[in-house]
């Protein structure tokens, strides 16, 4: 298992075409060489994967993809495997976002599948689990992150480097957070969730938390026992939104 510094990963969603390396350089540019103190990661569409790692190249930013097939090559039209983000230059892969999740129906048995692929390719998967606003007020919170965490983990995961991002769904994008106790609790129960199904090597995996996190709210989350960095969203789009937040982490 890598690193007990922080780990903040910008996830660009659909957003940039060639002029959005200009704040991947200018990000790489404020980080240097030696990640300031944290691991720093940017996930850009896959179309933008191979020059952005050209781009970074030597820098403390490395680059991940959004999302892979579980399949390593076929006929899936559309579909970008494990290996072609490899190829491209990824070291890192977003899985499970709770927008791939609602949006594109998968389940936790296809994360976990998803998660295989990425660890035979040899990616380091970030696996997104969140609750719901109804699922929160129904006191569900904890059960549902426990039991995503447990279907969407793979037993291959145990002694590899992984992360899992807390990502409560009704804070994504929307400016609207976990009160930093809520936070604490459920990061504390990812990780019993976390140790049940792998076992104490994974004990040190990184949580991430994810949902809204800026500049303003940076340093305070990133305080919270048990979190191990942030998942940022819109906030990794601008280098001078991003930088603040990896500031706090270092
Ligand atoms: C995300 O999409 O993973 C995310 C956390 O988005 P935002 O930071 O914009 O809420």
């Amino acid at each position: 298992m890598k690193q007990s510094v922080k780990m903040i990963v910008g996830n660009w969603k659909m957003n940039g075409v060639s002029a959005a390396l200009a704040q991947a350089e200018a990000i790489r540019d404020a980080v240097g060489t030696t990640g300031q103190g944290c691991r720093v990661v940017l996930c850009p569409p896959a179309t933008l994967i191979d020059r952005m790692q050209s781009a970074l190249a030597g820098s403390g930013v490395a680059v991940g993809g959004q999302d892979c097939h579980e399949k390593a090559a076929g006929a899936f039209t559309g579909s970008v495997s494990a290996e072609m983000l490899v190829d491209a230059g990824a070291t890192v892969v977003i899985l499970g976002h709770s927008e791939r999740r609602s949006a594109f129906g998968e389940t936790d048995a296809d994360i976990s599948a998803k998660v295989e692929a990425a660890i035979a390719a040899g990616l380091e998967p970030i696996v997104c689990v969140g609750e719901t606003l109804q699922q929160r007020e129904a006191g569900d919170a904890i059960a549902v992150v426990s039991g995503q965490v447990a279907g969407s983990l793979p037993s291959c995961l145990a002694e590899r480097d992984f992360a899992v991002a807390y990502e409560p769904v009704w804070a994504i994008g929307t400016g609207l957070t976990p009160t930093l106790d809520q936070i604490a609790e459920v990061h504390a129960a990812v990780r019993a969730a976390i140790v049940a199904k792998l076992g104490d090597g994974a004990r040190t995996a990184p949580i991430l938390y994810g949902g809204s996190v800026k500049p303003e709210n940076a340093r305070d989350i990133l305080a919270t026992p048990e979190v191990g960095g942030a998942l940022v969203g819109g906030a990794s789009l601008k280098a001078e939104d991003f930088m603040p937040i990896v500031n706090a982490a270092a």
